[in-house]
């Protein structure tokens, strides 16, 4: 069993998450780029269930079916949540305690990225998202 912490940028607030890790990658969809602000963002799932919080993230509802958390004090986000994988909580690998222990397996919405920032890792990436998807491109 992987036990994974992680906390905001200011400490309100920390997670702790038992594993398995069910899937990692970078997500390049444009809903994801604005939440974090930035060019992608690398996160992962695990079971809802085995997520403990210290402190209560606030939620923006980023659309009917999706949830995310974040620090109300210092904006950090910390989890996504859909009605599209109910028993899942995704959290955001750059708020790990320790960032060595996301693995990365593949890249997500790969036709909705910025063409800024050159990606040359050999990981698949996948138009949208990987459920029952083949990749746009392998490496
Ligand atoms: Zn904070
Ligand atoms: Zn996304």
């Amino acid at each position: 069993m992987t036990r994974l912490t992680g906390r905001c940028q200011c400490g309100a607030i920390a997670w702790s998450a038992d594993g398995p890790v069910l899937w990692a990658g970078h997500c390049h969809c444009d809903s994801c780029r604005r939440a974090s602000s930035a060019a992608f963002t690398s996160f992962f799932g695990v079971q809802r269930a085995g997520v403990a919080w210290r402190g209560a993230p606030a939620v923006n509802r980023s659309s009917a079916a999706v949830e995310r958390g974040f620090c109300a004090a210092c904006g950090t986000q910390l989890f996504y949540r859909s009605t599209r994988w109910p028993t899942e909580t995704h959290l955001f690998a750059a708020t790990l305690d320790d960032p060595v222990q996301f693995q990365p397996k593949a890249h997500f919405h790969w036709a909705e990225r910025v063409s800024w920032v050159q990606v040359a890792d050999s990981l698949p990436k996948f138009a949208g998202s990987a459920e029952g998807a083949e990749p746009v491109e392998n490496g």
